[in-house]
């Protein structure tokens, strides 16, 4: 379904006329009924000669009230341009004709209106100056179809126009991303929360859960109705009221957008492609103030040209805008700059999550244009570099891409090499080439001096190196699935060429250890070593560390355990002193030699004395 938007001058007749087309009188507000005149957006509907149904947004002409244009104008696909055929182009015309072009709306149709109050060569000199009038914008040649709604004289020529001009429409992008820019909200007893906006980028259906962005509040689809029929789905192009399960309505406000829960990020921060108008009245500065307007929101913010000190009439920039609130805004969304006064710029964003650039810094200049050329590779290969071993769901949340592009575009670069993949599913992660291969260098490298740190520990712990080379558990983990030169057991992980062997400096340590052992095999002196080494020692099997501060010499122990059991064998036990006197050490040796053996499970305790297990 297609949304049009009426856009014209104060009291040129756009609420009548949509009145006279659609039955619905689209002034709502008691003070628009007392004023005759259009504040807020009105909403009607109606059936095209072609039998397709059509939304109308009927938005406000006074100067006063261009926000509210403005936030009405976002999701419109074709616009209805009223001039009143008396009174010609007047200020808000070129300023609506200006935002729309700003908008790229690039279909209208121009309602030459109050056809009854003018004669034909009155009306040809109007309809010559509105024709000219739109020379250069987006609806440059759009039919002019002259009419009154008093009359009702061309109305059905004006129906047919907008049939004919819906026709060239291309379809309404379906990308799988339903958000609907919030422009009303209200309470319906009994029922609760009730928005309002143009549905786009997907369809909503009921019992979805849906998310309020900016500030995240969760609720469930209740209702959905469309042109106050109830339906079961909304498609994408439909003006869509939504009764919301689990929000509140004073937590809701016009601007926000409702999406599917992740799908939207807010933003106080975004890249531009800005164009400024042709009536510009006055060159863009840096640093300027200027009003933001993105889908039904605004937002006070300050604009940094980043290729230009100032922007004259129809001149284009990069440029980054910094905003004092957040708003819900999306890479490739089209948004409208004003200042107090005028309409004076707009354009596409092309980035919406970015740094703060440097000014007149081509690499950021080259990147920007990277991003408008909307290579989807580009985009992606972009978005993977800034969040290495992101998630595959969550790239897929980050940018704007129907699926199928996505994950042809992913292939592609996955292919080239570009971009690796790690794991599988909606869970596997993705890192550009170049990072992965930098992460495997440092993690060599890290590793390789842990060894040379700790020469005889069999690697170092995974979570001390997931520190060094600050990632996630999860992605260091798929990372050292495909480093075949690491081993990974347990929670350590080694180079897989590396073996645990003394440092000379520990050799010499052992050396020395090891001879004083020997020296005096039945009774070693007790002399203090290194934990590590005495692990190492005990290990490797040369030393016997009975664990009560007694450590022998593996050939010692082996001997005076054979000796032993000799004497148990042939006398059938043996007790704590004979031990002491067949091995000529002390009474402590003794026992912690017995006791170690009774450990083995060579001998067994019986009383004061020893027998063979
Ligand atoms: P809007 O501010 O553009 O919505 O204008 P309105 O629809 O409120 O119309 C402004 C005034 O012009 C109203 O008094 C209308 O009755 C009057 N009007 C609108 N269209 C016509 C028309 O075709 N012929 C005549 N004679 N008056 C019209």
């Amino acid at each position: 379904m297609f949304v049009i938007g009426t856009a014209g001058h104060v009291d040129h007749g756009k609420s009548l006329l949509v009145e006279a087309l659609t039955g619905i009188d689209p002034d709502r507000l008691r003070e628009e009924k007392a004023r005759g005149m259009t504040i807020d957006l009105g909403f009607a509907w109606l059936t095209l000669p072609s039998g397709r149904s059509v939304s109308i947004v009927d938005v406000p002409g006074h100067e006063r009230f261009i926000k509210n244009m403005l936030a009405g104008a976002g999701g419109v696909d074709l616009a209805l341009l009223v001039v009143a055929a008396d009174d010609g182009v007047m200020p808000q015309t070129r300023e609506h004709l200006a935002i729309l072009d700003l908008l790229g709306v690039s279909r209208g149709v121009v309602a030459l209106t109050k056809r009854d109050l003018v004669d034909a060569d009155w009306l040809a000199l109007i309809e010559a100056d509105v024709a000219e009038t739109l020379r250069g914008t987006t609806l440059e040649g759009s039919p002019i179809v002259a009419c009154s709604p008093v009359t009702r004289e061309g109305l059905d020529a004006l129906l047919r126009a907008l049939d004919a001009a819906i026709d060239g429409l291309p379809p309404k992008r379906d990308i799988g991303r339903p958000r609907l820019p919030i422009d009303r909200v209200f309470t319906i007893d009994g029922f609760g929360t009730v928005v309002t906006g143009t549905l786009i980028d997907g369809g909503l259906a009921l019992g979805d859960e849906i998310e309020a962005m900016p500030g995240g509040l969760r609720g469930r689809i209740r209702g959905l109705q469309s042109h106050r029929d109830k339906v079961e789905r909304a498609l994408p192009g439909t003006r869509t009221a939504v009764n919301i399960a689990g929000i509140e309505r004073d937590a809701l406000r016009r601007g926000m957008v409702l999406a599917t829960p992740g799908q939207v990020r807010p933003t106080d921060v975004i890249d531009v492609r800005l164009r400024a108008v042709e009536a510009l009245p006055h060159a863009l500065r840096h640093n300027m103030h200027v009003t933001f307007h993105c889908g039904a929101d605004e937002a006070n913010g300050q604009l940094r040209l980043l290729d230009t000190d100032g922007l004259r009439s129809g001149g284009e920039a990069w440029a980054q805008i910094k905003l004092d609130t957040a708003v819900a805004a999306m890479r490739g969304d089209r948004f409208v700059l004003r200042t107090p006064n005028d309409t004076v710029a707009g354009g596409v964003i092309v980035d919406a999550a970015p740094k703060r650039h440097r000014r007149h810094h081509a690499p950021t200049l080259d990147a920007l244009a990277a991003l408008l050329s909307d290579a989807p590779e580009d985009v992606l290969l972009d978005a993977i570099t800034r969040a290495p071993m992101i998630e595959r769901a969550a790239l897929e949340r980050l940018v704007t891409m129907p699926l199928g592009q996505l994950a042809a575009a992913l292939d592609g670069l996955i292919d080239a090499n570009s971009v690796r993949s790690f794991g599988s599913g909606a869970a596997a992660r993705l890192a550009a080439a170049a990072f992965a291969e930098d992460v495997h260098r440092r993690g060599l490298d890290a590793l390789s001096a842990y060894h040379g740190e700790h020469p005889l520990r069999t690697g170092a712990p995974v979570e001390e190196l997931r520190s060094r080379l600050k990632i996630d558990a999860v992605a260091l983990a798929l990372l050292l699935e495909t480093w075949s030169d690491a081993r990974t057991s347990g929670t350590t992980v080694a180079l897989a060429s590396f073996v645990p062997a003394p440092s000379p400096e520990q050799q010499r340590v052992i050396d020395a250890y090891l001879a004083a052992l020997r020296a005096s095999p039945e009774s070693p002196p007790v002399t203090a070593i290194d934990a590590e080494l005495l692990a190492h020692l005990a290990l490797s099997g040369m030393v016997i560390d009975t664990g009560d501060g007694i450590v022998f010499d593996a050939a010692a122990f082996a001997s005076m355990r054979d000796r032993v059991r000799s004497h148990i064998e042939q006398h059938g036990s043996i007790t704590l002193a004979q031990t002491r006197d067949l091995l000529g050490s002390t009474r402590r040796y003794a026992q912690s030699l017995l006791e170690h053996l009774d450990r083995l499970r060579v001998t067994r305790r019986v009383g004061e004395e020893r027998v063979l297990r």
